[in-house]
């Protein structure tokens, strides 16, 4: 074969392939897209597709917090600075200081699992970026508030009883392996309070 028609016959495949790329490209012109641009055109929010038991960013419900410390024992890495005293007067025990610092936090669980009434809790909010570590130090004490104290009935306070139902939801779930359906938050009988741990003391 001559040059000129080795030189014709590459020229011929250059054009074949640039139209065969062309194609491809065009027909993507009237495909449905693949993909969902996030977060604005999702059908639902992703976090409300996830189980009860997800472990994203904590929250605490300071209304039910005993101020027991277990979760800060618990947490292996110290995210977790919480401040008590006991006021001699009331007896009462005031909570001074909460702040978990997501930064360090490494979501496994475990400060959660100890907590006598659900009240530190993983939530299914995953969407934690921020712009400084410091701004990453969730703190949700403003001003001490006394700690919450079992009753010996039911709870009167309605948002503090609905709270200690939803904490003992919480509490119950890590015991039941296999029920991380959100289904299985719905279908969840009431629970009972569990008892308030001892009060050592602030030290670790
Ligand atoms: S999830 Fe783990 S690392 Fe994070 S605060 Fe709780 S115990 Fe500490
Ligand atoms: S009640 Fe729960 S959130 Fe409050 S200090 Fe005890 S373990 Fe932590």
């Amino acid at each position: 074969m001559g040059a000129a028609a080795t030189y014709f016959r590459h020229l011929r495949e250059a054009v074949v392939s640039i139209f065969d790329g062309m194609a491809v490209s065009a027909s993507h012109l009237i495909r449905r897209p693949y993909t969902i641009q996030y977060p604005d055109r999702m059908p639902v929010r992703v976090q409300d597709t996830l189980p009860f038991r997800y472990r994203g960013i904590l929250d605490v419900d300071l209304e039910i917090c005993t101020g027991c410390l277990a979760c800060d024992r618990a947490c292996p890495i110290d995210c977790i600075a919480i401040a008590i005293e006991k006021n001699a007067a009331t007896r009462e025990i005031v909570i001074s200081q909460f702040d978990i610092d997501l930064a360090k936090c490494m979501y496994c669980g475990l400060c959660s699992e100890p907590c006598p009434t659900g009240a530190i809790h993983h939530t299914t909010e995953f969407e934690g970026a921020d712009f400084s570590l410091e701004s990453l130090i969730r703190r949700f004490i403003a001003e001490p508030v006394v700690a919450y104290k079992a009753k010996k009935g039911a709870e009167p306070d309605v948002a503090v009883a609905d709270l200690l139902t939803r904490g003992m939801t919480y509490v119950d779930e890590w015991a039941q392996p296999g029920s991380d359906k959100p289904a299985a938050v719905a279908a969840a009988p009431q629970a009972a309070v569990a008892p308030v741990v001892p009060v050592p003391g602030p030290g670790k």
